[in-house]
């Protein structure tokens, strides 16, 4: 469903992605590891095109992201984002947000996005905090409303920059759990994550980036098996 060849971006003189190719297939899990500065993020933002690439081609759905005839608004609905930071509406409350894009954007009537917005956060394990407003809620809750409210959507596909990175420690279990369970209903998916095991466990694939490329990649039992590639092994001593 996703398929990136020789992605390139640079920042002025800064190479930051030095040609990624790789593909996603439809219902598979990639859990994108590496170190700080590596270009994990950059990579994500060029897939919804946060971020205008600088060569190499990605096609997503069918839609090919460096056709200037691609509408970007219709693939960003196609493909959902959850960040570190929430970034939710202060003064609308936990089900308004859910319902806000799908109303905007899709045209949805506010009866049936309140409906689907009931069920999304259901899933989250929210339906209680529907009218409550996002100050009042923990950190995972929040990071749990803004994964609803990239469902309300229906995405094709879903990206997470880090999701849980911001979170106190015990927070984090109740987010992933959510991701999990996505996983489970079959949405593909890539998660750029610290945590390992969840990687281990979730994902279907690993990529390992490092300075700008794929360093290593394949099923989680390979990359967190492999000691050959010394950048990997040095990255996972660090964060296992
Ligand atoms: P982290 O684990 O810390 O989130 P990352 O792997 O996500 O790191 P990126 O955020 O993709 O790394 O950044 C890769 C490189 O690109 C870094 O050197 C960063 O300073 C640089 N960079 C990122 N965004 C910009 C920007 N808007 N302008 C200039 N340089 C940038
Ligand atoms: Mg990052």
């Amino acid at each position: 469903i996703i398929q990136v060849s020789d992605l390139t971006k640079n920042y002025g003189d800064l190479k930051v992605l030095k040609g990624i190719t790789t593909q996603v297939a439809e219902k598979e899990v990639v859990c994108v590891i590496g170190p700080s500065g590596s270009g994990k993020s950059t990579f994500l933002r060029c897939l919804n095109q946060l971020e205008e690439m600088s060569g190499g081609r990605i096609v997503i759905n069918g839609h090919d992201l460096s056709d200037p005839k691609t509408d970007i608004n219709k693939v960003r609905e196609e493909v959902g984002m959850v960040f570190q930071r929430f970034n939710l509406f202060p003064h609308k409350t936990v089900l308004e947000n859910v319902m806000l894009a799908p109303v905007k954007v899709k045209k949805m009537s506010q009866e049936e996005a309140r409906k689907q917005g009931l069920v999304l956060l259901q899933k989250v394990g929210l339906q209680d905090k529907a009218d409550v407003y996002p100050e009042r809620l923990s950190g995972g809750q929040m990071q749990r409303v803004a994964i609803a409210r990239a469902l309300a959507m229906n995405p094709k596909v879903m990206l997470f920059d880090e999701p849980t990175s911001a979170l106190d420690p015990e927070l984090v279990g109740e987010v992933l759990a959510v991701i999990k369970n996505l996983a489970k209903e079959g949405m593909t998916m890539v998660v750029v994550t610290h945590e390992m095991n969840f990687a281990k466990e979730v994902g279907d694939r690993i990529i390992f980036m490092d300075q700008g490329i794929i360093m290593a990649e394949g099923h989680p039992s390979e990359v967190f098996g492999n000691s050959s590639n010394d950048r990997l092994r040095s990255f996972l001593g660090k964060v296992l």
